[in-house]
């Protein structure tokens, strides 16, 4: 079977949860290899991580020349490694930098490319959500080795272990892509909670907060979860920006989406829609969002919320 090229995303050598994602989906696609672009100090743990998700072999490219410049390098480093390994397709996760590094990619191999993809199956065939969620699209890439991009959560992580045999490989960095450099970087503060866009729990809230997000809060931190919100909150100012969701905000794609005080509105939905399980909380039996839910509350969230937090808690 062909080799599956899966981009590692880390943050200092720590693999984060959608690079195990795309090594399942991989899996149904050929044998995955994963590519380590960083520190040689930081690449046995990283081979190590992914190889318990399935990575058969690992792909370890020293960073030294790479770090200080933004994507250009990394797009090198796969275009070497695809014309090496002759891989059957390249996974690489839907972060802006993923999808910069993937367009690059692309038109070096002079390959087709599918971004956001929410699952991928055999083919590869990709679904894709768009027009604001209006319309699941399924397509696959018909010239070159499809590169795609795949949005966080579309694919449950699957324990399971491969060889992960190491290859360092050397890659040649051209001066043509060391052309931006990064002058300073500062991680963003933490809040304790998951990346919006990678959560498995998303609890998000609407005008129907009245602007108190404790209860959201609340349930979210009970749940380990990250926390959302409608425009609606977002324009009132009770969330920043980077909490929207929806057409103008982020997608999110979690195992479970509960929705509290949000009407459903078709660009909410945009955001949204592809959760895997829809809860919602409303005191309007008509609202919208009960139409696409698993599992609806009729109710005020402000005693809904805590009452539900309480019982989790409790366990
Ligand atoms: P509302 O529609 O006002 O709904 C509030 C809901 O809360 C109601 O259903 C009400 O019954 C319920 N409620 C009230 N009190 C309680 C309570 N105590 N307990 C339980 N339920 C209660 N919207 C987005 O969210 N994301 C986007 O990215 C986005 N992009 C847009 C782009 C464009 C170009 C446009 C035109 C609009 C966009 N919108 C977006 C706005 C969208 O159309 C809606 O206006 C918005 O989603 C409404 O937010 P909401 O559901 O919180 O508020």
């Amino acid at each position: 079977m062909s080799e599956v090229l899966v981009l590692v995303d880390h943050v200092d050598g720590a693999v984060r949860k959608p690079t195990y994602e795309l090594l399942a989906i991989a899996k149904r696609l050929g044998t995955p290899s994963a590519v380590f672009i960083g520190g040689a100090a930081q690449a046995a743990g990283a081979a190590e991580a992914v190889a318990k998700f399935g990575a058969e072999k690992v792909y370890v490219v020293d960073d030294t020349e790479i770090k200080g410049y933004l994507v250009a390098p990394k797009a090198e480093v796969l275009q070497q490694i695809a014309a090496a390994a002759s891989p059957a397709a390249i996974l690489i996760t839907s972060s802006a930098e993923g999808k910069e590094i993937a367009g690059r990619l692309a038109v070096k191999l002079e390959s087709g490319l599918i971004t956001d993809a929410v699952d991928v199956q055999a083919g590869p065939v990709t679904t894709q959500s768009v027009f604001a969620g209006n319309f699941t699209v399924q397509a696959k890439v018909t010239q070159g080795t499809p590169i795609i991009t795949v949005k966080p959560n579309a694919a449950a992580p699957e324990e399971t272990a491969g060889a992960g045999a190491v290859e360092n490989f050397a890659a040649t960095i051209s001066d043509a892509a060391k052309k931006a450099q990064i002058v300073a970087s500062q991680p963003r503060e933490s809040s304790g909670r998951p990346e919006l866009t990678e959560a498995a729990i998303v609890v998000s809230g609407g005008r129907g907060t009245g602007g108190n997000f404790d209860p959201i809060d609340n349930l979210a931190d009970s749940l380990g979860a990250a926390v959302g919100a409608s425009r609606a909150a977002v324009d009132s100012g009770w969330k920043p920006h980077t909490f929207q969701i929806g057409q103008t905000g982020k997608t999110v794609s979690p195992q479970l989406y509960i929705a509290a005080g949000i009407s459903g509105a078709i660009q909410h939905r945009a955001g949204m829609q592809t959760s895997k399980t829809i809860v919602a909380i409303n005191k309007d039996e008509e609202a919208p969002i009960f139409e696409l839910v698993d599992f609806g509350v009729v109710g005020d969230l402000h005693s809904v919320l805590p009452a539900a937090t309480e019982q989790i808690t409790a366990r």
